[in-house]
């Protein structure tokens, strides 16, 4: 069984292996697709190489998690008859995931509006009309997809190996601690390390989850033309 020190090792590896064909949009983790004149196994399309999938905004992420996990606790009134520790580097790390599954849907609503060659100016709009996480999830991507959020991750989970359901249930219960930090400060003892453990225990699952995604229906667009 893997320990948590592994699931930390492995996130230097997880979104920097993923490159994407500019041709047929596949995106996998084929290293030869970053060296120029490699043909793509899909579409038969010629690399021009550096064709790297992820946001840099999802590296740094991923960077900002380990680097928040791997920290020292932050100690107050260190060497008094005061001291005590804070769980501050577990609250980076619940945020910065959290973040990081808003960035993640951000990529995806991006790159389902521009194989659909959804006009620039009804982008911009249904942009500035679902700034909300919930909104991108629950409104724009079943409007992108054709199916809800859940649906999707039925059909998925059904494809792969993954249970990306329970995942989803998981990330539910992240986002439930981040929401009663936000509103309820006083919570902040409630971000243990099960807590932060959680959040790099699926980080690795979140991002495979991204990247079935955008090849189900980014990628699937192109299939079907
Ligand atoms: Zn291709």
């Amino acid at each position: 069984m893997r320990n948590i020190e592994d699931y930390v090792n492995e996130l230097d590896h997880i979104v920097g292996k993923w490159c994407i064909c500019q041709s047929c949009l596949v995106v996998d983790d084929d290293r030869g697709r970053s060296s120029v004149g490699s043909i793509c196994p899909v579409c038969g399309a010629t690399s021009e190489g550096s064709q790297m999938y992820f946001y840099m905004s999802v590296h740094t992420m991923i960077d900002l998690i380990r680097e928040a996990y791997s920290s020292e606790h932050n100690i107050q009134n260190e060497g008094t008859d005061y001291e005590y520790q804070l769980n501050t580097h577990y609250i980076s790390v619940l945020i910065y995931f959290c973040t990081l599954r808003e960035i993640l849907l951000y990529q995806l609503i991006h790159e389902l509006c521009k194989s659909q060659k959804i006009p620039k100016g009804v982008y911009e709009r249904l942009r500035s009309d679902n700034k909300l996480y919930i909104q991108k999830q629950n409104k724009l991507f079943p409007s992108l997809t054709g199916l809800k959020w859940n649906d999707a991750l039925n059909v998925l989970s059904n494809e792969s190996n993954n249970d990306y359901e329970k995942l989803n249930e998981k990330i539910m219960e992240l986002v439930e601690y981040r929401n009663k930090f936000i509103h309820q400060g006083h919570k902040i003892f409630e971000i243990d390390s099960k807590v932060a453990e959680d959040c790099v225990k699926n980080t690795h699952l979140l991002i495979q989850l991204f990247v079935d995604l955008h090849n189900k229906y980014v990628h699937k667009e192109y299939l079907n033309k």
